[in-house]
């Protein structure tokens, strides 16, 4: 069949939980996926017989009673997935100026730990944590329960991450372990907002788990159920063209030149590039499209993943943040040769809990440092782009070993991935690790809406709202809200 109520473009997990809502609902659901696997940065792909995750190491707000939890409960898969709750007294531990600080899941217990470190800042840290809870309880299963998607929360798009941590402490050593994870968020200074900060924090903090065996089962698992609701999920589906006509989406063109109809189009890929492949039409005007085509991308990220030797090397059942620098944020003007900081999160195989199996060390790269290959293809890059690789690789090497993270004799491959590989994978623009850059300078400029002018267009997915799992189910639920109404998709969710 070549008409659906609904086509959705990518299946990332945006797309992935737009087609599985829809469905569920009633609706004819299409998703297109231009790669031959699903699943964007969920999914997990094979290098020698090793499972990498492409870009979900760990997720928070999957406990009984949270926000990703009722949500995947109401999809139809909480009871299909294999989730490690990581170590409660210490979940990530960073390293920063000498010392190490653990965080601990649970609001006193997070408090209580980092008051070790820090005695006379306990008041400080109760501050912090409070705002967290503020952030965090704008999105809650009583929320939803009333018919709402959010209560409150949208003034700390307006708040400073790091200018709210700095009133709640004025140590500087605290507020710099406070923003230890800003890399998990594109974190700048002068632009990250508090409520980037408190989504991905407070989600943590309310327990922090890593898929077993990779997060390609949470891609698979919602696939399954969008076919078993009579939907339909397509790879090797790459949308060339939204096709307009009288002002009205009616279907996309494929590279493969097959024409699928459809009353609505959810785009889950960035919006620059949906307006590149969109029709022309008068309802999406053109200081709309300057206005969307100017926005910021975050920085992206060089990942190293070493493929370990067997049984050679202890799983550590949290993430470990490494600071080199006095500075925790991100500066765009610092040497792009610098490697400054990175997280460091390990994969053990349901067969093998105790070892790990894959160690990803993630490090910010702007594409400015990959640029000179930007008109190569993936696998074809040449000699030159492979030195580069190695080189960055043994720099974070270097850099992990010097905190007493030294894997090289257990090494057995390494594989490596630079933002040119996630802007010819995933499709994201300037090889952006998280899409557009919030700035809580202008948070309305650079927030976009899901629902566009032009009749049938809708938008989902990371640039929408705030990017990770968290971030990505809100905007889904949003999105479909469009079609739905919030009042009855909430209640149906917060009911389940
Ligand atoms: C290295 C890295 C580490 C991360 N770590 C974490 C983490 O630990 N925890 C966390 O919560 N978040 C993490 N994130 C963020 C998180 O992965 C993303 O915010 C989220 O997965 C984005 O989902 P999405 O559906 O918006 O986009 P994507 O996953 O990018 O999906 C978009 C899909 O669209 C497809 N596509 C593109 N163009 C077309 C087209 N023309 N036609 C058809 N299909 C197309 C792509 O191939 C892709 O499958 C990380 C991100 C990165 C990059």
């Amino acid at each position: 069949m070549n008409k659906f109520d609904v086509v959705i473009i990518g299946s990332g997990l945006g797309g992935l939980e737009c087609g599985a809502i829809l469905s569920k609902e009633g609706y004819n659901v299409c998703v297109l996926e231009k790669n031959s696997l699903i699943g964007g940065c969920l999914q997990t792909y094979k290098r020698k017989g090793y499972g990498i995750d492409t870009g979900i190491h760990y997720v928070g707000s999957l406990e009984e009673g949270q926000f990703i939890n009722q949500s995947f409960k109401y999809f139809g898969i909480m009871d299909k997935l294999s989730i490690k709750k990581l170590d409660e007294d210490c979940f990530d531990q960073i390293h920063y100026s000498g010392s190490t600080y653990n965080y601990a899941m649970g609001k006193e217990n997070f408090i209580e730990t980092l008051s070790t470190s820090f005695p006379s800042e306990r008041e400080g840290l109760a501050r912090y944590v409070q705002k967290l809870e503020a952030v965090g309880q704008s999105v809650s299963i009583d929320t939803l329960k009333q018919g709402k998607l959010t209560d409150g929360g949208f003034d700390y798009f307006f708040t400073s991450a790091a200018g709210l941590i700095a009133d709640c402490t004025t140590d500087s050593k605290l507020q710099n372990v406070l923003a230890s994870t800003s890399l998990l968020y594109n974190g700048l200074k002068g632009k990250s907002s508090f409520y980037e900060h408190g989504m991905v924090m407070q989600s943590y903090l309310e327990g922090a788990y890593r898929f077993v065996d990779g997060s390609g089962q949470v891609a698979d698992a919602l696939a399954g159920q969008i076919e078993r609701n009579g939907g339909v999920v397509l790879s090797d589906s790459e949308v060339t063209r939204i096709v307009v006509q009288n002002d009205a989406i009616v279907g996309v063109e494929l590279l493969s030149d097959e024409r699928i109809d459809c009353d609505y189009v959810i785009s889950s890929i960035h919006p620059q590039s949906t307006l590149k492949i969109l029709d022309k039409n008068r309802s999406i005007r053109k200081v709309y499209a300057s206005r969307i085509n100017d926005l910021e991308n975050s920085y992206g990220i060089f990942s190293v993943h070493l493929l370990m030797k067997e049984k050679s090397y202890d799983y550590l059942n949290r993430n470990i943040y490494i600071h080199r620098d006095k500075e925790v944020w991100y500066d765009k003007r610092t040497d792009a040769h610098e490697l400054r900081n990175c997280l460091v999160s390990m994969q053990a195989t349901s067969q093998d809990p105790q070892y790990a199996n894959v160690i990803s060390i993630l490090a910010p790269m702007y594409m400015r440092e990959v640029e000179k290959w930007s008109n190569t293809l993936p696998e074809r890059r040449g000699a030159s782009y492979l030195d580069f690789k190695v080189e960055k690789a043994a720099q974070l090497l270097d850099l992990v070993k010097d905190y007493g993270y030294d894997f090289d004799a257990n090494i057995k491959d390494i594989h490596t991935t630079t933002p040119l590989s996630f802007r010819d994978y995933t499709g994201t623009v300037d090889g952006s690790a998280f899409g557009i850059v919030k700035d809580f300078n202008n948070p309305l400029a650079t927030l976009i809406s899901p629902r566009t002018k032009l009749k049938g267009l809708l938008f989902t997915g990371q640039n929408v709202n705030v990017h990770g799992a968290l971030g990505v189910t809100i905007t889904s639920l949003f999105s479909c809200a469009e079609l739905l109404g919030q009042d009855y998709l909430t209640k149906k969710i917060g009911n389940v």
